[in-house]
């Protein structure tokens, strides 16, 4: 099994069909000596999250047959569902086809439906305050696997998606090619018809992938995870700055800007004693000035594996308040599904430790 698959790769000898654009998949259907107009069949199928080819009620037998000879689904199965007491919130823990398992989790806002999907199964930037690297990265997610867990927490719940935020386990910029191919998918007629303006994308600060997704400059939320305003603070706890420090990220963003003209929102976990002081605020505040940008301030959630813990909610409102004085918007993100380890940074791939 290679460790990174893409889109279309054959595996097992067989083409991941869910990751394909329609025209590939009518470009497939074609080669199958079929006629044109079973493309289509086929694309509604695909885009409706089938688990398997004899779901294609009116595609025949034959062209069924030949799919499944030479494609396979890569859906998502669940292999444990947590639902939070406190707010609804609904965590899955999914089986992929071979065997691994990511986490997803399905929140309910005034606004609609959100899902949280995993890009990776496990993560290899190793940020200190987070579950979901603490293991290493197995493999990267095909964009089929990506799609699989918003189509699957749609239909379990009966509702609508509206909204997507790839803030699950993994680097959606360590994984470029596959989350691009996603975020073209994700916003199918035939599918989840979910826009770029409702897709939000959170990178640790991999710099050469927020050039690349400029270049492309789809109209989605870039939401950059800084937590620390010094490079003091932030080589402590996210190794990737030693490979791209504050000024070289902050750069960066600043460019994507003048490319997409959208704002960005900056992720910042607080951490008692670790980057909760007034001068981390006034710091941040001076870093962020010229960029168009929110933050969002997140008490640290609590991991078994680390120490970490939040400040106390006066500290957090204090931390608040100093970056509104300074000119930044900021608000104090709402913890959900905290009674079922659904909350940022606490999402895992193994099964067992739920
Ligand atoms: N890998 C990407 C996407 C994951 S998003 C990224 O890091 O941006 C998950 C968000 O939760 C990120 O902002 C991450 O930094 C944050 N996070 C991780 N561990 C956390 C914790 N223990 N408490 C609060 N936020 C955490
Ligand atoms: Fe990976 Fe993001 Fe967790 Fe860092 S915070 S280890 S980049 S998932």
């Amino acid at each position: 099994m290679p460790s990174f698959i893409k889109a279309g790769d054959i595996i097992q000898s067989k083409i991941d069909i869910c990751s394909l654009y329609d025209e590939e998949i009518s470009e497939l259907i074609l080669k199958l000596d079929e006629p044109k107009f079973r493309a289509n069949q086929v694309i509604k199928w695909i885009r409706s999250g089938i688990n398997s080819f004899e779901d294609m009620k009116n595609v025949p037998l034959s062209l069924r047959q030949k799919l499944s000879e030479k494609c396979y689904i890569a859906g998502v199965t669940v292999a444990k569902k947590l639902v939070s007491k406190i707010d609804g919130t609904v965590k899955y823990l999914y089986k992929l086809f071979d065997g691994e398992y990511i986490e997803s989790v399905l929140m309910k806002y005034e606004h609609g439906y959100t899902v949280c999907v995993s890009t990776q199964v496990g993560c290899r930037m190793g940020c200190k305050f987070c579950a979901s690297g603490l293991n290493g990265l197995t493999r990267s997610l095909t964009a089929s696997e990506i799609l699989a867990q918003i189509i699957f927490a749609g239909k379990d719940n009966g509702v609508r998606v509206s909204n997507v935020v790839m803030m699950g386990m993994g680097e959606p910029l360590d994984n470029f090619d596959n989350c691009v191919r996603f975020l073209k998918l994700v916003g199918d007629q035939n599918g989840l018809g979910i826009g770029y303006r409702h897709i939000s994308l959170s990178t640790s600060g991999v710099v050469s992938g927020i050039y690349k997704l400029s270049e492309l400059n789809l109209p989605i939320t870039l939401s950059i995870s800084l937590h620390a305003p010094t490079d003091e603070i932030r080589n402590k706890t996210m190794p990737v700055n030693k490979k791209w420090n504050i000024d070289t990220l902050l750069t960066a963003c600043k460019d994507y800007q003048k490319v997409t003209t959208r704002r960005i929102s900056f992720e910042y976990a607080l951490i008692e004693g670790v980057n909760d002081s007034p001068e981390c605020a006034k710091i941040l505040a001076q870093k962020l000035k010229g960029i168009m940008c929110h933050v969002n301030l997140i008490p640290a959630n609590p991991v078994a594996e680390n120490s970490f813990k939040k400040p106390d909610i006066s500290k957090i409102r204090d931390f608040r308040d100093m970056l509104t004085k300074l000119g930044v918007n900021a608000t104090i993100r709402r913890t959900l599904g905290s009674d079922i380890n659904a909350s940022c940074g606490q999402l895992r791939k193994r099964e067992g430790v739920l």
